[in-house]
Parts: C-alpha cells; sequence; structure tokens
C-alpha cells in the first residue's frame, strides 16, 4: 500500500508547483526507514550532541557507554566525563544526527531552562531524518512536588518539539527510566536513535530495572534472536507477515499462524523464512490446546510470542449486530487470553518469554463507530499490565504496540474521507508502514529489552489523537 502524497512529494517539481500555488496541501517527506539485520555499531558517522549535566553521573555513563557502543561521535559539554567525547561547544553551526539529553539530574523547574538552553541554538543543526531523545526519571518517583512537576514537564517538551522537527522527519522521545536502571537503557535507546523507529514521535517509554541479581544484558546485537522461536498471529499479511520477516532476519525460528483459508499466502512465507506453519481460526475453542502441544512438541517451546491476528467490524453501536460485537471482542481480546494462559499454563512458553500484543490508538482514544473494537484494544492494555507482574519471576515481559494508521489491507478497506484523515492526523502526515511495526516488535523480542515491560508503545507518527 502507498501513500499518494509522499509519492508525489518524491518529484521536486511537484513539490514546487504545490508550494508555488500555495496550496494548503501538507506534503510529507518520505521516512528513512531501515529494516535491514542489526549491527553492532549502527551509528558510526553519526554525529550525536549530548547534554550531560556534569557527566558523572550512572546515567549519563549509561548513555556515553551506549553511544560510544555504537560507534556515534559523542560531542558533550566541555569538561563533562564522557569517555571519548569531543567539546560540544567547539563549533556552533556543526550538524548532529541526533541529540540526547540527560535530563534525569534536573529537580527544579528552574533548572528546565537547561532545555532551552541547549536545544534552542541546535534545534535547527539537525539533519533530516535525525532523532531527539530525551532520558528523565518517572515523575511519580521523584522525592518532592518541584521534582516530580520538573520530570514531568518533559512529556510536554519533547511533545512540543516533536511538532516542531516533524516537517524533516526529524522524532522526538523521551525515556523515562528508574533508578538502578541505567544499563538497561541500551536497547530502547539504540532504538529510538535508530531509523527502524521512523514512526514512533512524540512517545514516552518507560525503562525499568532488568529481573535477575547481578545479570548482565545481552551485549549481542547481531542475529540476538538466534535460537529463539517465535510464533506470530495473522501472520500471512499485512503487518504479521512483515514481523514474520523482521524476527526471522534477527535469528528467529518464526512459527507463521493463520486461518485455513490463508493457507498459501501462510505456507509461502514461512518457506521464505525457513518457519514453520500453523493453519487454525485464533478464537477457535480448541486452538489454545493444540498450538501448545504443536510448539512443544515440534519446537521445544516458544520465546516470543505475537499476537497480531486481528479484525474489524465497524458501526455505530445503535447499529451494531450482536454477532459483530462478539467476533471482534472474541478474535481481538478473548483469544489472546486463552492462548497466552494455556502456554504459560504448559509452560510452553519459555523462561525470559515475550508477550508482545497488537493494541490499537482506537483503544487509547476511541474511534467512532469502533465501540467493540475500543474495546478489545483497550482490553490488550490490560492484558500485558496483568502480565508483567504475574510473569515476572519467569522473566517474561509483556508489552502492546498501539499502532496508529499503518497502510495495510485494514486501513485500506475505509471510507476514503476518513482515510484520508487519520492519514493526515499525526505529526509525521503520513501513514506508517507495516515494518514500522514489525521493527518495534522486534525491538521488545530481543534479549536486551528486558527493562521494557508493561509498555503500551504508540507506533503512530505522533498521532493528533488520544492521550
Ligand atoms: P490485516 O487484516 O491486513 O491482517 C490480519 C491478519 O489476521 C490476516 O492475515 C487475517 O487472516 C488474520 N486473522 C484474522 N482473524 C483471524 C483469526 N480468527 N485467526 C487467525 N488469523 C486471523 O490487518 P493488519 O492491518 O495487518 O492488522 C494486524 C493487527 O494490527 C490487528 O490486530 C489490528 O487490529 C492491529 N492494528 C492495525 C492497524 C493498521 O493501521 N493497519 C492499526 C491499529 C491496530
Amino acid at each position: 500500500m502507498s501513500d499518494y502524497l509522499v509519492e508525489l512529494a518524491k518529484n521536486a517539481t511537484a513539490r514546487k508547483v504545490i508550494k508555488n500555488l500555495g496550496l494548503p496541501v501538507p506534503m510529507p517527506q518520505e521516512l528513512q526507514r531501515s529494516d535491514k539485520p542489526r549491527q553492532t555499531r549502527p551509528l558510526v558517522g553519526q554525529s550525536v550532541g549530548f547534554w550531560t549535566g556534569d557527566g558523572a553521573g550512572k546515567m549519563a555513563q549509561a548513555i556515553g557507554a551506549t553511544l560510544r557502543g555504537a560507534g556515534a561521535q559523542i560531542y558533550a559539554p566541555a569538561g563533562s566525563e564522557i569517555d571519548e567525547s569531543m567539546p560540544l561547544e567547539a563549533d556552533p553551526s556543526m550538524e548532529f544526527s541526533a541529540l540526547v539529553f540527560d535530563a534525569t539530574s534536573l529537580t527544579t523547574p528552574e533548572e528546565l531552562r537547561e532545555l532551552y538552553d541547549f536545544f534552542h541554538p541546535r534545534v535547527g543543526l539537525i539533519r533530516r531524518g535525525g532523532r531527539v531523545v530525551i532520558i528523565g526519571r518517572p515523575a511519580e518517583t521523584q522525592k518532592d512536588a518541584a521534582a516530580n512537576a520538573t520530570q514531568a514537564s518533559l512529556e510536554g517538551f519533547m511533545r512540543s518539539l516533536a511538532k516542531e522537527v516533524a516537517k524533516d522527519g526529524i522524532t522526538a522521545n523521551l525515556l523515562y527510566v528508574d533508578d538502578e536502571a541505567e544499563e538497561a537503557v541500551s536497547s530502547p535507546l539504540r532504538f529510538l536513535l535508530s531509523k527502524r523507529s521512523a514512526y514512533v514521535d512524540g512517545q514516552s517509554m518507560r525503562v525499568s530495572k532488568p529481573y535477575g541479581k547481578g545479570e548482565m544484558l545481552e551485549e549481542n546485537w547481531v542475529g540476538s534472536l538466534a535460537g529463539k522461536v517465535a510464533v506470530v498471529t495473522g501472520a500471512a499479511r499485512g503487518l504479521g507477515r512483515a514481523t514474520v520477516l523482521a524476527l526471522a532476519a534477527e535469528g528467529a525460528r518464526v512459527v507463521c499462524v493463520d486461518l485455513p483459508g490463508d493457507q498459501e499466502a501462510t505456507e509461502a512465507l514461512a518457506s521464505e523464512v525457513n518457519g514453520g506453519v500453523f493453519l487454525a481460526d485464533v478464537s477457535a475453542a480448541d486452538t489454545p490446546e493444540r498450538l501448545s502441544r504443536e510448539l512443544k512438541e515440534n519446537y521445544g517451546g516458544v520465546d516470543i510470542i505475537v499476537h497480531n491476528a486481528g479484525i474489524t467490524r465497524d458501526k455505530t453501536l445503535k447499529r451494531m449486530k450482536p454477532a459483530a460485537w462478539d467476533s471482534t471482542l472474541d478474535i481481538n481480546l478473548g483469544a489472546i487470553e486463552r492462548i497466552t494462559r494455556r502456554l504459560a499454563d504448559d509452560k510452553t512458553l519459555n523462561t525470559g518469554g515475550r508477550i508482545i500484543c497488537l493494541s490499537s490508538i482506537a483503544g487509547v482514544a476511541g474511534n467512532l463507530g469502533q465501540t467493540n473494537y475500543a474495546t478489545s484494544k483497550a482490553g490488550v492494555m490490560g492484558l500485558v499490565e496483568h502480565w508483567s507482574r504475574e510473569f515476572a519471576r519467569r522473566k517474561i515481559t509483556a508489552n502492546a504496540i498501539a499502532p496508529g494508521f499503518i497502510e495495510t489491507r485494514m486501513t485500506d478497506a475505509m471510507p476514503v474521507a476518513i482515510r484520508e484523515a487519520a492519514r493526515r492526523l499525526n505529526n509525521l502526515r503520513q501513514g506508517g508502514q507495516p515494518t514500522d511495526i514489525a521493527q518495534t516488535v522486534a525491538f521488545l523480542a530481543m534479549p536486551q529489552s528486558q527493562g521494557v515491560n508493561a509498555q503500551v508503545l504508540r507506533v503512530c507518527g505522533g498521532t493528533l489523537i488520544g492521550r
């Protein structure tokens, strides 16, 4: 599926004509994306401006280590204690691939002036397709009201900055890192700085302490899913298909689940990635038991479950038939609960596993004609919140992804006017691509992402609706 305005905007003459006509048409920039397998040093050749406070704290050191490890050239304030960094102030016209701001030391509203002082002179120096990442502490963990307010403020700043820089395909996001979770910042920070997160914009994500006493997070970024078994439901097309390809590219063996009617497409995909096929309706009564047995007997269990299969049966509540309510709730919510419970009870889901559910922005904000769908998608957020606690002892994380408008068959089926509005109502003024979701799934599935748990991560281009 393609976005005609993005296509048109690739043509310089067309851009010029539209601009000269003064038409109020938002001309979106084609986003720079990557779906190549991960590398150890993806930021080689990139310059990152890094505000560190004094640079001596645990957080600044962990960020510095991440940037260095990823191969970036770091520019930090002169005198900061970040190894191998160059002075930030040396060249006032220097351009940056990314700006990273460690706000964890800020505790009073007056200190927020540091945000202005760092970003004001540099916001125009971020390269097209660049990144802004701000790092704070969860506001509610702060000692006093002033500190709580200061950390909460970061959200408003980041969201507004995201809107300001979006015209150049630049994203801004925020990581709220718990005390003692500093080492877990590496994977989410790498993700947000990469071209894999091109459609993640204006979002905050919490990073919590990874499990296990003295246990180090996996350091190997290449093929980090090698030896893992993943199951993806609704694999035949759209987001599911892209997800299968992304997980396989990182080394996972992927079992593709879809309806018996989609046998051909499912088998073709599975053979493309050397994976398995399991044909079933996820909502059928015997599917949890059959799937659990299949995964245990033929794959030795499963490490990553991606609950992606989903349907829409849109109608206003007044006109909705009971079957439209029942099937949507059962496929989008009931089946996810039943399958996960069975896989967990049977211990088919391995220790250190990952549960990743597809929610939706409609579950956050609600949507006209989608009472059934939004109910199911909000319910999914409750599932992951509970499972993140229930399965903590087994080091299993549970997260949800809430896509905004992504170009697939599902969104292609929307009435034209609604589709066009939904496509444009975000900071980046375009729909996302299936790979944007797939790359987010792969990021959450990685062993290094252990600190990301119980999150609802919006992949929506900074959609203007919702909280
Ligand atoms: P899609 O319709 O393109 O693909 C969905 C797949 O799920 C299909 O292959 C279908 O056969 C399969 N499926 C449906 N019911 C099934 C069942 N009962 N058992 C087994 N398989 C079943 O949809 P998509 O756009 O790729 O969406 C994937 C997921 O992402 C869904 O959960 C959807 O609600 C969610 N989502 C999508 C968007 C978007 O913009 N595309 C936005 C928000 C959320």
